[in-house]
């Protein structure tokens, strides 16, 4: 693989504007999101959730410069009190200039968008939870080898998908909890990564994003064109989605959202069903993912 890789950008040598190096290994993020289904669903308070926990502490702690552990305990509206924990694996912690990239890692309790029993299950979270983990973990493998000019943090934000989107009651809990308590100066731009995963993904520009942050949204998919990702990251306005970008932008933070299109007739049709589960990912579709994110940090443009 290294071989391989090393080989390709020999490669070009002497063309006038040499892409970035492909630094993701897929391969290794697919094997993250195995990990990490095999826990079982990690829903907030189970064994699944404790066990996911300290996998992924100990992962961070062998890989970033520092790890910072945000625990608080959640009551949610049906009075049981869920035990929360957000990390930050922080890069160049010194850097004032700083990116961050933040995925969730609990799953959801209820497959609701399933039919008939399956409805009452939890989610496998194979696409939605385990693909952004997954991505972030195999960036982190990147910046361990070779540490980043600028600051650059990865957050793995809790308790996302346990509540009820509509209400907005008991969702989106570990962004609030971070956009509260923020940790280090203010980043230039975050990127929230949400089912990243699946084979045969498209990810369109997201509304939200591009009212909140449309600099950052150009930067990220004018990236992916230039990395030959433009099958996957479309240069389309797509639908828009509430979700862990939403508390930061409150905060002030230019963040955006890169996330499959979901539910029926949409590149991702498993979304909150019990099909979410590891055959539907693509070590291909994670490795594009974590490429362009690696691009954006090595490049280190800045957006307006
Ligand atoms: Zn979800």
């Amino acid at each position: 693989m290294t071989l391989r890789f090393a080989l390709f950008s020999s490669l070009l040598v002497g063309c006038q504007s040499t892409p970035p190096a492909r630094e993701i290994d897929g391969q290794a993020a697919l094997r993250y999101a195995r990990t990490q289904v095999e826990f079982g669903p990690r829903i907030p308070g189970t064994d699944g959730h404790r066990r996911m926990a300290a996998w992924l502490d100990s992962l961070l702690r062998a890989r970033a410069d520092s790890v910072v552990v945000q625990a608080w305990t959640h009551v949610a509206k049906s009075g049981d009190s869920l035990p929360l924990r957000n990390f930050v694996a922080r890069f160049n912690p010194a850097a004032t200039r700083r990116l961050l990239f933040l995925a969730h890692w609990d799953t959801r309790p209820m497959a609701d968008a399933d039919t008939g029993a399956n409805a009452k299950l939890p989610v496998p979270g194979a696409n939605d939870g385990a693909s952004g983990v997954a991505v972030l973990l195999a960036m982190a493998d990147a910046l361990a080898a070779k540490p980043p000019a600028i600051g650059v943090d990865l957050l793995f934000v809790d308790g996302e998908d346990y509540g009820i989107f509509s209400e907005e009651v008991d969702v989106l809990l570990g962004s609030r909890h971070f956009a509260a308590n923020p940790i280090g100066p203010k980043p230039d731009f975050a990127v929230l990564l949400d089912m990243v995963g699946a084979a045969n993904s498209v990810f369109r520009k997201e509304g939200f994003s591009i009212t909140a942050a449309p600099g950052v949204v150009d930067l990220v998919w004018e990236t992916a064109g230039r990395l030959g990702h433009g099958n996957l990251f479309r240069a389309e306005t797509g639908i828009s989605v509430t979700d862990d970008h939403i508390p930061l932008q409150k905060a002030g933070i230019r963040a955006i959202n890169v996330i499959a299109e979901f539910g029926q007739g949409y590149s991702f049709p498993y979304w909150h069903t019990v099909g979410d589960t590891i055959d539907k990912l693509s070590a291909e579709t994670m490795a594009a993912v974590g490429d362009v994110m690696m691009a954006v940090i090595r490049e280190g443009r800045r957006v307006r």
